[in-house]
C-alpha cells in the first residue's frame, strides 16, 4: 500500500488540496508545512515515485500533493520542460491515490445549475471529488474553455522530468529513490 493511501489523512487534508495563502494564520501555515514534510517523506520512500511523478507532471494535471510535489511545483516543472498538460477530469492518480472517481466537466456544470445555492464544498461532496477540481471546472467554464480545446504537446523523457524535479524541488527534504525506477515513456 502506498503512503498516500495509507495516510489519506495527510494527502487528502483540506490544506493539501488548498494550500493556505500568505495571509493565513501562522498556525495554519505551520500545520500545512508539517503536512508537506510528512507527505514528502512518504513519497520519498515510495516505490512508485518515478511513475507517479511522471504521470502527475506529463500526463495528468491532478490536484493536491503528489510525488513529493505541490501543484505549484509541478507547474514549475512543466514550465522548465515546456510541457503543457490539460487539466484532467480525474483528480487522483489511478493506482496511487485512487479513492475518488472521475468527474466530467459537464457533470460539474450540471450540478452547479441544479444546486445554485450550494457551497463549492457541498458540490464537491455531491460529486465525490476535491474542492479544487470543482473550482477548476468552474473557472474553465467562466473562461469559456472546452475540456478538449488544446492539443497536448509531445511527452518529455522520464530522465528530463526527474532532472526538472531536482531543479525545482528542494531535494534536501525529499530524496526520491531513483534506483529501480521503471521507464514509462
Ligand atoms: S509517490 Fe505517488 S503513489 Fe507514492 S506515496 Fe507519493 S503520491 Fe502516493
Amino acid at each position: 500500500m502506498t503512503g498516500c493511501i495509507a495516510r489519506s489523512d495527510i494527502f487528502q487534508h483540506r490544506l493539501m488540496e488548498e494550500p493556505p495563502p500568505a495571509s493565513a494564520t501562522r498556525r495554519t501555515r505551520e500545520r500545512y508545512e508539517q503536512l508537506v514534510r510528512e507527505a514528502k517523506a512518504l513519497c520519498a520512500s515510495c516505490p512508485l515515485f518515478t511513475e507517479c511523478l511522471y504521470s502527475a507532471v506529463a500526463e495528468h494535471d491532478v490536484s493536491g500533493f503528489v510525488a513529493g510535489t505541490t501543484a505549484v511545483q509541478r507547474r514549475s516543472i512543466r514550465n522548465l520542460l515546456d510541457v503543457e498538460v490539460q487539466a484532467d477530469d480525474f483528480d487522483q492518480l489511478a493506482g496511487a491515490r485512487g479513492t475518488r472517481r472521475p468527474v466530467s466537466h459537464e457533470e460539474v456544470l450540471r450540478l452547479r445549475t441544479q444546486y445554485p445555492n450550494d457551497s463549492l464544498e457541498s458540490l464537491a461532496m455531491r460529486l465525490g471529488c476535491s474542492l479544487s477540481t470543482v473550482k477548476r471546472h468552474l473557472r474553465r467554464a467562466r473562461r469559456g474553455q472546452s475540456p478538449a480545446a488544446k492539443t497536448p504537446r509531445p511527452r518529455p523523457e522520464v530522465g528530463a522530468v526527474l532532472d526538472a524535479f531536482d531543479t525545482v524541488v528542494d531535494h534536501q527534504q525529499c530524496q526520491p529513490r531513483r534506483t529501480g525506477s521503471t521507464r514509462v515513456a
